[in-house]
């Protein structure tokens, strides 16, 4: 495809996602060479911005590097903006007209980024669809959730766009999969004869996926308050990552044979029932060293006064198969608390038939997402020294150590990347969707029906104390003697 032109087009070009995520790793994905070569870009949204203007906006979030300034000058020479409405066809004309100026009247393909609300989604795409496709070459759309808000919403948002464009055009992302670690997952599983023979209720208690975030809505709840954290972050990146976790070995490594397991292993999981959740909600932090911890969730102006938005989730699934019966999936999410994190924890069964007097701890293996990838597994070890004592150790990956020269791109540019080779491994299929929904759209309802209140948690804490209560209800232990002694510091 190298000589073919390409046309990337942003629309709201002027917003935050574009400025922060999209232009810089188009810039950086250019810089590298990783591009089809004649790639233009064209930026598109209401303000009356200029090329300069545009460019003025992302060039905060662009690190350029000394001696890379001719080159990034050059990108600059590639971009285009143009200014128009999201509902007028003729605007979408006019940016059609621009598009094949700089195709030169070859064949060309066309991605379009849609980095917008979700309210003028349907009109962009419509015109989309009825003005600006390729006509000789491929069309692909790439779109950021919210993908609705429940099952009905995202069925709708699922129709609509079924009508204008086939599956294979469509790029959902949900940037966990873009993530090293959560692409490692099916490396890891199926690649090691250690680790695949015990990937299954006879050897594993209890499934533990977290995400933590150490701050709050900043004064930006607006959005999130619509929301929750369930919708932000569990019904999505949490739920992808539990089906790399728990799915079938794929027939072979294309897209759709991996979507197809991903999907079947959701198909196993029953709707959500509130009594396998504990919700939470943020208060302000009285010792709180910062103006953000000195702030509770309910204190943000944007946010209703009465809100009971969870800001914390946990929740715990069952997998209904073979495999899986009766291992608790524990997904936990959180703002506010007490550190940045991302990870998978494999928490093994208790070996049978003890011979040490109970002092064996449970192996562990820990998948690290973020931040700092790595990937251990506990284990025990005979104390070293005229000892018969044991203890726990690891046997340890860490990448930064393992792989100090290697660079691990960033989320959205392999994303980006995924798109222009049509490669849609990482990328959510509306099934995949659907099911997602399906699981958690009744509990939604219910909280927000019911008004359940979430239990308050102080900024910078773990979260709510019956969260760790929930996960020793199922099997998850923990035992607070491991210590980790970091040898080679970063
Ligand atoms: P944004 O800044 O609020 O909006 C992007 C652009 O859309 C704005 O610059 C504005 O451009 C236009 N716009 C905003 N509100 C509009 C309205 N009510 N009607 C018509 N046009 C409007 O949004 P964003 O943060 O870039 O996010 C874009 C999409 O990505 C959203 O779907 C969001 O949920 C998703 N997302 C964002 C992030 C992130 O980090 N920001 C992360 C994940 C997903 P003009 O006024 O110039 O037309
Ligand atoms: P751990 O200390 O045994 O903690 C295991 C889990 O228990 C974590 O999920 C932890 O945090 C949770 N926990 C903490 N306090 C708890 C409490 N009071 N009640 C219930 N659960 C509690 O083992 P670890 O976290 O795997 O390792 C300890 C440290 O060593 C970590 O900082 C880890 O990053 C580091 N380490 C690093 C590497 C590496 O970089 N390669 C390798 C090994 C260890 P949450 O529940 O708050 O998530």
């Amino acid at each position: 495809d190298s000589k073919i032109p390409h046309i990337f087009v942003t629309f709201g070009a002027s917003g935050d996602l574009a400025r922060k995520k999209i232009y810089p790793t188009l810039w950086w994905l250019f810089r590298d060479n990783l591009l089809p070569m004649q790639t233009k870009f064209f930026g598109y949204a209401r303000s009356k911005l200029s090329k300069d203007g545009l460019r003025e906006l992302c060039h905060p979030y662009m690190k350029v590097r000394p001696g890379e300034t001719e080159k990034y000058e050059e990108f600059w020479r590639l971009n285009h903006y143009v200014a128009g409405s999201y509902e007028t066809r003729r605007d979408f004309e006019m940016l059609n007209q621009e598009i094949i100026k700089e195709e030169q009247q070859q064949m060309a393909n066309r991605v379009f980024y849609l980095a917008l609300p979700p309210s003028v989604f349907q009109p962009v795409t419509v015109n989309i669809r009825n003005v600006c496709m390729s006509q000789k070459g491929w069309t692909r759309i790439i779109i950021e959730k919210p993908f609705g808000k429940d099952a009905q919403s995202s069925k709708e948002l699922t129709d609509h766009l079924a009508q204008l464009f086939h599956e294979e055009q469509i790029f959902r992302i949900d940037h966990y999969l873009g993530k090293e670690m959560v692409q490692n997952l099916m490396t890891i599983r199926f690649g090691n004869r250690i680790f695949s023979p015990t990937w299954n209720r006879e050897n594993v208690a209890s499934v533990l996926i977290t995400f933590k975030e150490p701050f709050g809505t900043q004064g930006r709840g607006g959005y999130f308050d619509e929301f929750g954290i369930i919708r932000d972050v569990m019904q999505n990146h949490l739920l992808q990552i539990l089906s790399l976790v728990a799915m079938e070995k794929p027939v072979t490594c294309h897209p759709d044979d991996i979507r197809d397991e991903k999907v079947k292993v959701l198909k196993c999981i029953k709707e959500l029932e509130l009594k396998d959740m504990v919700l939470g909600q943020y208060i302000r932090n009285p010792n709180g060293t910062t103006e953000d911890a000195k702030q509770g969730y309910l204190d943000d102006p944007t946010v209703p006064d009465d809100s009971i938005t969870p800001t914390y989730a946990l929740a715990v699934l069952n997998i209904n198969n073979e495999r899986w019966d009766g291992v608790p999936f524990i997904l936990r999410c959180g703002k506010a608390l007490n550190e940045r994190k991302a990870e998978v924890r494999i928490q093994y069964q208790d070996v049978p038939g003890d011979i040490f007097e109970g002092h064996t701890k449970r192996n562990e293996l820990v998948i690290r997402v973020q931040p700092g990838e790595a990937l251990y597994v506990k284990m025990m070890t005979k104390s070293p020294g005229i000892t018969f004592d044991m203890e726990e150790t690891e046997l340890d990956l860490t990448y930064g150590h393992r792989y100090k020269d290697s660079y691990l791109p960033d989320a959205y540019e392999r994303l980006i990347l995924d798109v222009f080779c049509g490669s849609l491994m990482h990328f959510v299929r509306s099934d995949e969707l659907s099911e997602a929904w399906r699981i958690f759209t009744p509990v939604l309802h219910k909280i927000e029906r019911e008004r359940v209140k979430p239990i308050p948690y102080i900024y910078g804490s773990r979260g709510p104390a019956e969260a760790d209560k929930k996960c020793e209800e199922n099997n998850f232990k923990y035992y607070g003697s491991y210590k980790w002694h970091q040898s080679n510091k970063l």
